[in-house]
């Protein structure tokens, strides 16, 4: 598959769905709102469809085009942003399935190739960052609007250009949208700076509980469906807790589990060596080398016994 031949689809295609990953974060919504802006502009017909969001994003461009179930007909052309594999699609995998076409644009190292055209770079440290070649191929003007949206992914998925998939190539990209008019220190503020209260009380609740292991090599911390009721969370108020671990001195592997409907969902963070992604996917999970996420549906006690033995086991 060249680009050349995912671009042909795509100017073929007159209806168009973009799907991204459950609770998505600011590359998944800043991808998805991109390319939404990207192909109106093209003259599309497009929905995007997420279930819901963090209210962190309501500011983006179009936000308020987002909806919450898409059409009963099916879509020329499905595009998946920002998802290792379809299980991650959640309820609107269907959507996806039935689409006559299907595309999937992401930098997962673990993703599947579940798609007809599989545009994954996992070099890429955004995928928003993928979204500009893309954007630019099919001769889109990239406006201050879709500028905002592709840093938001940029800025979200770099830490604020502190991880390690960072290139010369990013800073090229914001620069850029810098010229055409993005407020970089406004988008900062707003999606990395600024936390919700709630969100700030689940921090302080699952900091309290953090566990140093092995010799300070491991943390370990957790929040249960009540932690959430009782502060009144929203929408990915959790974002944010693994990080806490990981940057404590002496600390390789930071896990964070998060109560759900069926056992826990699993979060990892390394700083150095362990491939998270590896452990990630022994949950049915993936992701990156140094950030992914995972199922395990066991009682507390066991399902923590078990991920700790696991990341035992990569520690030097
Ligand atoms: P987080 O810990 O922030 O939920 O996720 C970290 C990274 O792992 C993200 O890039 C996310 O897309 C990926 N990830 C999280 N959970 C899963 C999962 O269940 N399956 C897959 N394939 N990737 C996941
Ligand atoms: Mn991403």
């Amino acid at each position: 598959m060249t680009l050349d031949n995912m671009i042909e689809e795509i100017k073929k295609a007159k209806d168009i769905v973009i799907l991204t990953h459950e609770m998505p974060d600011g590359d998944a919504i800043g991808s998805s709102l991109a390319l939404y802006a990207g192909l109106k502009q093209l003259g599309k017909d497009v929905d995007v469809i997420m279930p819901e969001h963090s209210r962190t994003f309501d500011f983006l461009p179009n936000c308020n085009e987002i909806k919450k179930e898409g059409r009963t007909e099916i879509y020329d052309l499905a595009i998946a942003l920002d998802s290792g594999d379809v299980k991650r699609l959640n309820g609107f995998a269907k959507y996806f399935e039935d689409a006559n076409t299907k595309i999937s644009i992401d930098h997962h190292s673990s993703n599947t190739m579940f798609a007809d055209y599989n545009f994954v770079n996992p070099t890429a440290p955004a995928c928003a960052q993928i979204l500009v070649i893309i954007l630019e191929a099919l001769g889109v003007i990239i406006d201050k609007d879709i500028g905002t949206c592709l840093l938001t992914g940029i800025i979200t998925d770099t830490g604020g250009f502190k991880y390690k998939g960072v290139t010369a190539e990013t800073f090229e990209f914001v620069a850029e949208l810098l010229n055409r008019g993005v407020n970089v220190s406004d988008v900062y503020k707003k999606v990395l700076q600024t936390i919700s209260k709630t969100r700030f009380e689940l921090m302080q609740i699952a900091m309290n509980r953090l566990e140093f292991l092995e010799d300070g090599k491991l943390t370990f911390t957790y929040i249960t469906k009540a932690d959430e009721q009782k502060v009144g969370a929203e929408s990915n108020d959790h974002d944010g807790i693994v990080e806490m671990g990981r940057d404590v001195e002496g600390v390789e592997v930071s896990i964070f589990l998060r109560e759900t409907e069926n056992g826990y969902k699993i979060s990892l963070r390394s700083n150095e060596y362990v491939n998270v992604s590896d452990i990630c996917l022994m949950f049915g999970g993936g992701g990156h080398v140094r950030a992914a996420g995972g199922n395990i549906n066991l009682p507390f006690e066991q399902a923590k016994a078990k991920i700790v033995e696991e990341c035992k086991k990569y520690l030097r």
